[in-house]
């Protein structure tokens, strides 16, 4: 059994490993998240299963989903469970290879480019930047049942983390704004929404905490999307690399204006 990491959407950010299990898994038990053309990568004759969790709409339990693993890898399949992202990032990959280690079933686990990080990458907003953060931190929107986590510490997460990036943050954008604002982030912190990332629907939102509700709102911006909050995300301005290619945008070679500052004094 590979317990395997499909990145963000792009099919080119699969590792090797990623693709060799795909040309020779004979299932593929694969999440919502993960995008069409690279479940075209597996080979002709692979069972491809959906085990899809998408908020709202009925899908397999977790134990349901593991218990298949173990089942299909006890008859002997060569088992591909493909995740978006990384399995061990938001992905339950944890738990489902806890089962596997229950169970018996000897598996490897082969990392994939988190959308947290390479699908910003993709919005031209790195995570960390010399000038501006020597920290982030990754947070989660959503709990097993869907709410907010109650036990985030939302005071230490405003005060102590420079750059925020929530996975799963749509559904509960207003609590989260809401949190934040009230534990002291100033509400005109730069913060972008970035919606399927790596993929030809991407799409960028800049606004700003305060306004982020509203705009996100009238945007119509829809899930999977990340939430960014903190400087970070003035960067975009500079390093928004795929507008530059596809849409010509004009890049500002220093858009936190350090060299500008630097100038002056
Ligand atoms: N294991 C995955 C995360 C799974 S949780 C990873 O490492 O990336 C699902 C959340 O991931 C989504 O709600 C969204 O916040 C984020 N996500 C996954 N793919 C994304 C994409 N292409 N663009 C934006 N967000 C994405």
């Amino acid at each position: 059994m590979w317990l395997v990491g499909a990145g963000p959407g792009e099919p080119g950010l699969l590792t090797l490993l990623a693709l060799h299990a795909l040309r020779f898994a004979d299932v593929v038990v694969y999440d919502a998240l993960v995008d069409p053309r690279i479940l075209d990568l597996a080979g002709p004759t692979a069972q491809r299963i959906h085990a899809g969790k998408r908020g709202g709409k009925p899908s397999p339990s977790q134990p349901d989903i593991s218990d298949r693993l173990v089942r299909l890898a006890r008859e002997g399949n060569r088992v591909l469970r493909l995740k978006g992202g990384d399995p061990f990032v938001f992905g339950r990959g944890g738990e489902e290879a806890l089962a596997l280690v229950a169970a018996g079933v000897p598996f490897r686990v082969v990392p994939g480019i988190s959308a947290g990080i390479g699908g910003l990458a993709y919005a031209g907003i790195p995570v960390t930047h010399r000038d501006s953060n020597s920290a982030v931190t990754f947070v989660t929107g959503h709990n097993t049942n869907g709410e907010v986590p109650d036990g985030l510490d939302w005071h230490a997460l405003a005060t102590g983390s420079p750059v925020l990036v929530f996975y799963m943050a749509l559904k509960h954008l207003g609590q989260i704004r809401g949190h934040l604002l009230e534990a002291g982030r100033p509400a005109q912190e730069p913060v972008a929404i970035v919606s399927k990332a790596s993929t030809p629907e991407q799409r960028v939102l800049e606004t700003t905490l305060g306004d982020c509700l509203r705009d996100a709102e009238g945007s119509g911006i829809e899930p999977p999307a990340l939430l960014v909050v903190g400087e970070v995300v003035r960067l975009r301005a500079g390093l928004d690399w795929l507008g530059a290619l596809t849409q010509g945008i004009a890049l500002n070679p220093d858009p936190l204006g350090v060299k500008r500052q630097q100038k002056a004094g």
